[in-house]
């Protein structure tokens, strides 16, 4: 019996409508027409192939290159009540005997195998003989040389797949589509122009963030406080750097996992078990870890370091937010990381061709780092993606940059103080200078006999640390390389000491957990339910329903059939087989808050944005002066903020400038006011250092600053 296709979609997946794309493949795969489907990461592909797989009589054979991938659709296939197997390496001589025979009884509607099966004999003679509904090529990129993942047994199966002769049609899959790949598959699977359906790369959920000039593990640690409970994936460019960060975090007694290539296979393993069935919600990696990792609530992927290549970057940051819920990727970005990246490709076994042709790829990637215009279009155009896009509104270089602050003046004095320490020193070193700081090591060598020494103790020396990651971040400041890398001045810095370059300081806040709509602890039981539930039938967790689900159900709060029925990702066969379950845990939380408020599921609703607008706030200065207008002291708004002190001060002066009042007691007694103002008329150059030089040591530039504001004289 021939079903129709969308209704397959929402009694099997519980879907309401198929995403772009989806059924234009599924139309020409069931009228028997080879077919290419180019789609993103969690595009939804594997639909693709199961709706005509379900639709068309016969077994369908899915061509996967990994053991772990094959495994979760299987399982997800068997939650759905669908009869599915695979068949590789991983099973005993009698598990193989036992499942080829029910292979050729015709039991399963899906059959996974890896392609290395049609090399045997055996497995031809079987399929030769059953009712094939199609074959697909998943991860179809791993057939052409061009490919990043080339696999030469995808490719090397072709002709056999051709004597095969009862194959009705054959279809590939793939998120890789440079030309070179598409017209390789094309070729290889006899598929016409007008059958390859390619919606492009865009990914709309997912928010890419370039953070530069700040202390990475510190960032990571605030980043975590914000999305505690949220699975996500923190990449690290070396192993070295993977086990560190793990360590540090570890210590902290944060619950991360790790994966490296230089770990065993048996810790590798419980690694990715722990973190895929939701028991570690952190994965601390490199590029090692991920490849047929399907999971679907990743909700960040964050960047340690800058990868290689856009292409590295974009399938490892991708793996963000596959159940389409909004997501972030965010890209740790300092300069040594070129000279590591460059580094690698110097050392590794390629020719001298290969070589440049990386390093090229590695110069995109740096001015992706760089750039100041949209940073999902910038991707977009590096694949040559040919559907029209606009600026996505959604990356750190489009979300405005309002809390911009001239920071010259204080450039001046990190830059000048790196001088006089004669450009031997590192980041804290110099920052303990900059603070005045008692410390031992300064004594010994003398560094505080130098004029710089303490110019900057109002500041703390975390916020001076950031400060002069920030001046390398942006190559106003170099760093030799080293085991403890030495400040040295650049051609930008000595622009910055004669006071012919600028620079401005932008905070970038970091990205908060979505907005909740959604009555959490009705969704943490759910979820409980969910691993419990998971644990019995030995599969992970996203496989029996998705986050998505899970929200959904905690905020609509179904209890009969039908309103179940209503919900994204339940259908009638999932309903049967866990509907009950689920409705007992949302009616016996409903009894227990009666006050909570029941909404009715409208049909395609868009997903809630994860970012709160900033506009609702108003200017970002006039946020920090209505927190100091409200009592906060500077030192907790820049808490509350995230900023640095200097950066709220700078918009309480500006907010004055716009003429709102400020109680100027608090920076300053009037004495101190004409103390200032008369030094002022001694000094040559009416600027905050020789200021500062000219008055008592008790005189911060803080105190200064805020004289000169109040006088309209800065
Ligand atoms: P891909 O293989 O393209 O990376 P998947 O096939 O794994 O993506 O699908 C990603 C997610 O999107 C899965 O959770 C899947 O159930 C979901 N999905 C697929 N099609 C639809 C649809 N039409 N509506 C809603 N969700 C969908
Ligand atoms: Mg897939
Ligand atoms: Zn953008």
């Amino acid at each position: 019996m021939i079903l129709e296709q969308e209704k397959v979609l929402k009694t099997y997946f519980g879907y309401e409508s198929f995403r772009p794309g989806q059924k234009e493949v599924i139309d020409r795969v069931v009228h028997s027409t080879n077919t290419l489907a180019v789609m993103p990461t969690g595009g939804g592909k594997s639909i693709c192939y199961q709706i005509p797989g379900l639709t068309m009589e016969g077994t369908a054979i899915i061509i996967s290159p990994l053991i772990s991938l094959m495994k979760d659709q299987v399982d997800s296939l068997l939650a759905l009540g669908i009869p599915a197997t695979f068949i590789n390496s991983s099973l005993t001589p009698e598990e193989h005997e036992n499942r080829m025979q029910e292979i050729a009884n015709g039991r399963f509607k899906f059959v996974y195998v890896a392609p290395e099966r049609f090399e045997s004999t055996g497995f031809i003679r079987v399929v030769r003989k059953i009712k094939i509904a199609l074959v697909a090529f998943d991860e179809a990129h791993c057939i052409s040389q061009w490919g990043h993942d080339f696999r030469p047994s995808y490719r090397s199966i072709v002709p056999n797949l051709n004597q095969i002769g009862n194959i009705p049609v054959v279809m590939a899959l793939t998120a890789t589509a440079t030309e070179e790949v598409i017209s390789d598959i094309q070729e290889l699977l006899h598929i016409e122009n007008n059958n390859v359906i390619n919606t492009g790369f865009a990914r709309d959920n997912l928010a890419f963030h370039i953070v530069k000039g700040k202390d990475r593990s510190s960032y990571i640690r605030a980043f975590l406080e914000e999305h505690t409970d949220e699975s996500g994936i923190i990449y690290t460019a070396t192993r070295k750097q993977a086990d560190a960060l793990f360590d540090q975090l570890s210590s902290r007694g944060i619950e991360v996992a790790k994966y490296h290539a230089g770990m065993s296979e048996q810790a590798r393993k419980q690694a990715q078990a722990a973190f895929i069935h939701d028991q570690k919600h952190v994965m601390i990696a490199t590029n090692a870890f991920g490849m047929g990792i399907d999971k679907s609530n990743v909700r960040y992927v964050i960047h340690y370091a800058m990868p290689m290549n856009i292409e590295s970057y974009y399938q490892e940051a991708g793996r963000a937010g596959r159940d389409g819920e909004f997501s972030d990727c965010i890209l740790l970005f300092s300069p040594q990381d070129i000279q590591l990246q460059k580094f690698l490709i110097e050392q590794s076994l390629m020719d001298e061709a290969a070589k440049q042709n990386e390093y090229r790829k590695l110069q995109s990637m740096v001015n992706y780092c760089h750039t100041q215009g949209c940073l999902s279009s910038y991707i977009l155009d590096y694949f040559k993606d040919a559907t029209p896009h606009q600026n996505c509104g959604r990356c750190s270089n489009c979300v405005e940059k309002l809390d911009k602050s001239d920071i010259t003046e204080e450039a001046q004095m990190i830059l000048s103080c790196v001088k006089r320490m004669g450009e031997r020193f590192g980041v804290s070193m110099t920052a303990k200078v900059l603070k005045g700081s008692k410390d031992k090591k300064i004594q010994e060598f003398q560094l505080h006999q130098i004029s710089t020494y303490g110019i900057m103790s109002a500041y703390t020396e975390k916020e001076l640390t950031e400060l002069i990651h920030f001046l390398v971040a942006e190559q106003l400041l170099a760093t030799e390389e080293g085991k403890f890398p030495t400040l040295k001045l650049n051609r930008n810095s000595v622009d910055i000491l004669k006071g012919t370059r600028t620079v401005e300081m932008y905070t970038i806040p970091i990205p908060t957990a979505e907005e909740e709509d959604y009555y959490k602890d009705l969704f943490e039981e759910l979820r409980s339910l969910r691993k419990s539930l998971a644990n019995e039938l030995n599969v992970p967790p996203y496989v029996l329903f998705s986050d998505v689900t899970l929200k959904e159900l905690s905020r609509y709060f179904p209890v009969s059939k039908g309103d179940m029925l209503e919900i994204k990702g339940i259908g009638e066969k999932k309903f049967e087989q866990y509907g009950e379950a689920f409705i007992a845990v949302i009616q016996k939380w409903r009894l227990a808050h009666p006050e909570a408020k029941t909404r009715i599921k409208i049909s395609g609703g868009a997903p809630t944005p994860r970012h709160k607008k900033k506009e609702e706030e108003g200017p970002s200065h006039l946020v920090s002066y209505k927190l100091f207008q409200s009592g906060k002291s500077l030192k907790d708004i820049a808490a509350i903020r995230d900023m640095t002190t200097m950066t709220v001060e700078n918009h309480l002066f500006k907010a004055f400038q716009d003429g709102y009042p400020i109680s100027w007691n608090i920076f300053f007694t009037d004495e101190e006011e004409k103390i200032i103002l008369a030094a002022r008329e001694t000094v040559e150059e009416p600027k905050l250092k020789p200021l500062k030089e000219a008055l008592p040591e008790e005189y911060d530039y803080t105190k200064i600053k805020a004289v000169l504001v109040k006088n309209g004289l800065k």
